[in-house]
């Protein structure tokens, strides 16, 4: 498949913009990868429209060409809809907090439940309770007392003949007088969605109103996944997924289709049999993995990364020959904030480390360079080349325009003054001392 798409990205040879051609002939290939990924077709629609609508127009990197460049605004676009950040279970209530596992027959519910439980034990030292609801198939309680051996966490001692429901409640019962921080509900699944099923969890859910609802579904459901992840989420509500058996050959496109159509996150990755194999979730090693594209996606990255680099270059120049405007400023500010932080852009200018320590004493953040950013972009053309206009009314204006503070501006263009000022220095001392100061 990587092969194929390269053949055609290939032809796409080209510089400049991406064309609605370029766009349109990289999608499709991004959708039959897609497809085959499992990922379900109105998902697939939604996800390539979003694409091409931030992709046409946009610049091709030098060094690589228009198709690597849509396949890494793909994987961007891929990235940000499963889910930016990695979501832990909620245990935000008053213990004990009841977790909810739900999900087909086999999915995986029992194992993810004592997997969990592990996990909560070991990282939050939550003292766990864990109870089977699970009256259907034989010895599936004994399954989660064994697990529950296994991980070195309580389960709730099994009465014969009580339904799930008397079940949840006494579990729940025994969480409060036994001081347990968290009870795992453990329910009963199907083959398939049936009514008899939803009646089941939703008389659960009532009677016990857990703070997490996990689906856990198997990653090689496939297309299921869709309707699975629909039925739940409608009929008993979810707050989250936990997709096991990533372990296998299934490339994880059901992790898209459920979150297009529940818009809950992706929270636990299960990755095997064993008690401990479970993950958090990592948007970018599933989208790699269900475009089945990463070599190209880190090429573009790279060649972001050169011309980052040459950017760099071009202002440690220009500092050099000492005119620093408001402009430069700017375009510092950002590469800074690109490269994620002080480091990786200081290290790149010469003779630059006097400045450095006197910009990390001022205790630059994210939050404090995007403030500067905005600033500056709210002065006028002829303000940014020439500070020095910059009188007490135009500072008011600039302050209004940027949703900050006179003193935010002035705090600013006085940090432009020290810096003109320490590049005039830095020119003084020649470009040889310069080199010798910066690099020795
Ligand atoms: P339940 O019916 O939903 O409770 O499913 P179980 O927890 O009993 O799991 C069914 C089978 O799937 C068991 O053999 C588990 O060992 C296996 N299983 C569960 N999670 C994973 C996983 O992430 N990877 C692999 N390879 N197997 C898993
Ligand atoms: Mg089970």
């Amino acid at each position: 498949l990587t092969g194929r798409l390269g053949d055609i990205f290939d032809r796409l040879r080209k510089r400049g913009a991406l064309s609605e051609d370029d766009v349109n002939a990289a999608l499709r290939e991004v959708r039959v990868a897609l497809l085959e990924a499992d990922v379900a077709l109105p998902a697939v629609k939604a996800f390539v429209n979003g694409v091409k609508e931030r992709a046409v127009g946009q610049e091709v990197l030098r060094g690589i060409n228009p198709g690597q460049q849509v396949i890494k605004i793909v994987h961007d676009h891929l990235v940000e809809l499963l889910g930016s950040a990695s979501e832990e279970i909620n245990l935000n209530a008053n213990p004990p907090v009841p977790v909810l596992m739900l999900g087909l027959q086999g999915s995986g519910k029992t194992t993810t439940s004592a997997k969990i439980a592990l996990r909560l034990k070991n990282r939050e030292k939550k003292k766990v309770l864990m109870a089977s609801l699970d009256t259907r198939r034989p010895a599936a309680q004994e399954q989660l007392k064994v697990l529950g051996e296994q991980v070195g966490v309580a389960t709730l001692p099994i009465v014969p003949g009580q339904t799930p429901v008397q079940i949840a409640r006494r579990a729940l019962e025994e969480g409060r007088l036994g001081g347990f921080d968290v009870v795992m509900l453990d329910t009963a699944g199907r083959l398939a969605i049936d009514d008899e099923l939803m009646r089941e969890v939703v008389e659960i859910r009532d009677a016990t109103k857990p703070v997490e609802s996990l689906l856990v579904v198997d990653a090689m459901t496939g297309q299921d996944a869709v309707t699975v992840a629909t039925n739940f989420n409608e009929r008993v509500g979810i707050t989250g997924i936990v997709m096991t058996r990533i372990d296998g050959d299934a490339r994880g496109g059901a992790a898209l289709s459920m979150r297009h159509v529940t818009g809950k996150p992706i929270k636990l990755l299960g990755v095997g049999e064993k008690v401990d194999a479970l993950e958090a979730f990592h948007p970018d090693r599933i989208a790699g993995r269900i475009l089945g594209m990463g070599d190209v996606v880190s090429l573009v990255e790279k060649a972001a990364e050169t011309i980052d680099r040459e950017e760099a270059e071009k202002l440690a120049k220009k500092l050099e020959k000492g005119g620093f405007d408001l402009d430069d400023m700017l375009s510092q500010l950002r590469q800074i904030r690109k490269m994620g932080g002080m480091g990786g852009m200081m290290g790149l200018l010469p003779g630059i480390g006097k400045i450095k320590d006197q910009l990390k004493n001022a205790n630059i953040d994210e939050g404090i360079l995007k403030k500067q950013e905005a600033i500056i972009l709210s002065m006028t053309k002829k303000e940014r080349r020439n500070p020095q206009v910059l009188n007490a009314s135009r500072r008011r204006r600039i302050a209004l325009g940027s949703g900050t503070t006179v003193a935010d501006v002035n705090r600013l263009v006085k940090q432009h003054q020290d810096m003109a000022e320490m590049m005039k220095k830095m020119k003084k001392l020649g470009q040889k001392g310069l080199m010798r100061q910066g690099l020795g």
